[in-house]
């Protein structure tokens, strides 16, 4: 019947239009392009929204209020009926099973008339609304027609397909059926040979995705289909990685400890066991025949900075310029002071390039540190012997960004850093091409973080407390959401500038937010550094980075407005220094849920659970902002629950 030749072989899938199957005319086509569907792949891999078991379903007298459920009978009675003018309308149709009676209505919708006729016998699928009459609004319906079709649509567990306006589940299905037909031989596997026998094969798989024998297929074919995702993936990242190993050489970066030596001598503490390992593993990278990729994993507070430095001093001693870039001009100008206290001395020279500094002239033949923002890629910057590049807070950057800096070197090394857990799936996919370190270890001598969730009703008890903690000395941050006042009823901090400073009277109150300009942000945060101020009210921009150990308070209100990963971020700032810190997060009292999500916190300050918990909760482009618009998206392939395919597909592509 297909017809089709068997020599010489036919194109993949990927190449054959919809248009070309029997049936599918201009209209049709046009509308499945609104579901993204092009081509004959496209349409074998079209996921059913949901499966309606049609081998059992209920009489009309046995559904039940307000619970979901399919039944079937025969239209007695149907009719339109307008209101207003016109302007408003009910259709309805009667359905009668020798059961029961059911009313189906569809309000606003009058062309849904053209769809049934007296006598048709209808699946509907939806809730009863009431029971005298028994009636449900807007079911989803399709009408059975005899035949030999029938099979593919009754009798079965059915695919329920995502449509758009105009185009019949029931049409799309025959569509559906007869292209696995007459394709699903072609179907092939990415890697022959090797997948366990628990697996279906790909053809197999897909059959079972739109026409499952049982209820389990369902989930096999998922499974099965997403562990194909997850080998393209990686088998591109794959590529991707050796394309660059044979295009680039590594620059001789490793050092020779001239300047690491006399600088942790110097440092006033030993490094914890996981920075001395992580360094090794760098230093090996820095030798390498290949230009390092490493991605830098360390909890808030675990200390990548001096990671940073140690690096960065390898690559100095090796006589090559170094670059570092922070998403922020408070960090960057933060690290610009750490780095000269720390390089100066040894001779190094550290510039700060940012949009409101720019940096002197300079001798580009001493090996120097550039410190900037991502003005540091727009700017005309570029460095004859850049050996390395830092990121640091690498998820607030894209990673377009990357690139584009790694362009203005030959081939540099790479080292980003993230305080941001990355669950193992976006690890092993978003940041698959890198290898990754992790800090699991934090420097001793650090206080504890308590962390309370309280209700607004509770701020009075809150801010006695905190003023009990400055007048012993210590500093606060105070977090709301918003720089300026919003509908919404949230705290803004331009706004409550006033009432913290009659709340806080006897103590020096200083504000921080995106909106200053560059060069008064600076100065807040130099005094709030110098403990000229006791309390800093700010937005979340002080998330990424801040390190002022004296300031063991913090108080977050509408703290229900932030993901737990930023909280986490966020709460990062304390706990720096000997003394015990407090955390406390204010939400609404009336959103009980997101108080309930909040207690994440108060129970742990292990960032790889927190994001975990985010993950599951908010899914994976909340997790790493907007910015990371580079998340792998998936029709199948489920980044919390994957874990194991991912390392599956992994496996196989590297064996492969
Ligand atoms: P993050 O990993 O969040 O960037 P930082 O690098 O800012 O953390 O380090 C946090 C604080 O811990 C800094 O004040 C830093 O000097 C200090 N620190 C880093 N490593 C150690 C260590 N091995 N022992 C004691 N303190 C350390
Ligand atoms: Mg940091």
């Amino acid at each position: 019947m297909s017809g089709l030749p068997s020599n010489p072989p036919l194109p993949p899938p990927p190449a054959r239009p919809l248009k070309t199957l029997r049936g599918v005319g201009p209209e049709r086509a046009a509308q499945l392009a609104r579901l993204r569907l092009f081509t004959v792949d496209d349409l074998l891999l079209h996921r059913p929204r949901r499966y309606e078991d049609r081998r059992h379903f209920r009489t009309i007298a046995e559904m039940r209020l307000d619970e979901p459920g399919t039944t079937r009978g025969n239209i007695v009675a149907l009719g339109l009926k307008s209101y207003r003018g016109g302007q408003k309308s009910v259709f309805e149709i009667i359905l009668e099973d020798g059961t029961g009676r059911l009313h189906c209505r569809w309000w606003n919708l009058p062309f849904m008339q053209n769809y049934f006729a007296a006598g048709d016998e209808v699946f509907v699928f939806g809730r009863l609304q009431s029971l005298k009459p028994r009636t449900i609004d807007h079911p989803e319906s399709e009408v059975i027609e005899g035949g030999e079709e029938s099979s593919i649509h009754i009798n079965r567990i059915a695919p329920i397909y995502p449509l758009t306006e105009g185009l019949p589940q029931r049409w799309l299905r025959s569509l559906i059926w007869r292209t696995l037909g007459q394709f699903e031989d072609e179907c092939r596997e990415p890697l022959p040979g090797k997948m366990p026998p628990d697996f279906p094969t790909r053809a197999r798989a897909i059959r079972m995705l739109h026409f499952p024998e049982a209820l389990e297929d369902i989930e096999k074919a998922r499974r099965r289909l997403a562990l194909d995702e997850f080998i393209a993936l990686q088998r591109e990242i794959q590529a991707r990685r050796k394309r660059f190993e044979s295009r680039a050489r590594g620059l001789p970066c490793a050092g020779n400890n001239r300047l690491i030596k006399p600088f942790l001598a110097r440092l006033g503490f030993p490094l914890t066991n996981a920075q001395t390992r992580v360094l090794r593993e760098i230093r090996r990278d820095m030798g390498a025949a290949h230009p390092m990729r490493r991605l830098l994993q360390g909890d808030v507070g675990s200390g990548k900075t001096v990671v940073a430095a140690c690096t960065a001093l390898m690559a100095l001693e090796s006589t090559y310029h170094v670059a570092l870039m922070a998403p922020t001009e408070i960090l960057a100008a933060q690290h610009f002071e750490t780095f000269k206290q720390w390089f100066e001395p040894l001779g190094v020279a550290v510039h700060l390039q940012t949009s409101s500094h720019k940096s002197a002239a300079r001798d580009p033949k001493v090996p120097m540190l550039t410190i900037g923002t991502h003005a540091l890629i727009q700017s005309a910057f570029a460095m004859e012997r850049l050996g390395l590049v830092i990121i640091d807070e690498q998820h607030k950057f894209g990673v377009t960004q990357r690139e584009e800096l790694l362009r203005k070197g030959n081939y540099p090394h790479l080292l980003v850093m993230t305080a941001t857990p990355i669950p193992r799936t976006l690890g092993l996919t978003l940041y698959g091409e890198l290898d990754a370190s992790v800090i699991d270890e934090m420097p001793a001598g650090r206080g504890r973080i308590r962390t309370f969730v309280r209700t607004t009703d509770t701020l009075p008890k809150v801010w006695a407390f905190i003023r009990k903690k400055l007048t012993e000395g210590r500093q606060a941050y105070v977090v709301y959401p918003r720089v300026e006042e919003t509908s919404g009823g949230l705290k803004a901090v331009t706004g409550e500038f006033g009432n913290l400073k009659k709340v806080l009277a006897a103590f020096r109150v200083g504000l921080l937010h995106g909106r200053l300009r560059s060069v008064e942000k600076e100065a807040v945060m130099a005094a709030f550094r110098a403990k000229q101020l006791d309390v800093l009210l700010a937005t979340p921009l002080i998330e990424v980075g801040v390190d002022v150990p004296n300031a063991t308070l913090m108080l977050i209100e509408n703290a229900e407005q932030f993901g737990l990963a930023q909280l986490h971020q966020l709460r990062g700032r304390i706990g720096r220094g000997a003394h015990d810190a407090t955390c406390i997060l204010v939400a609404a009292a009336a959103n009980a849920e997101a108080r309930q999500r909040l207690k994440v916190l108060e129970e742990t300050s292990d960032g790889f659970r927190i994001a975990e918990a985010d993950l599951k909760l908010r899914g994976p482009g909340e997790l790493l902002g907007q910015q990371q618009s580079g998340a792998p998206r998936f029709r199948f392939g489920d980044l919390v629950e994957d874990l194991e395919l991912i390392k599956l597909a992994r496996k196989f592509v590297a064996e492969s």
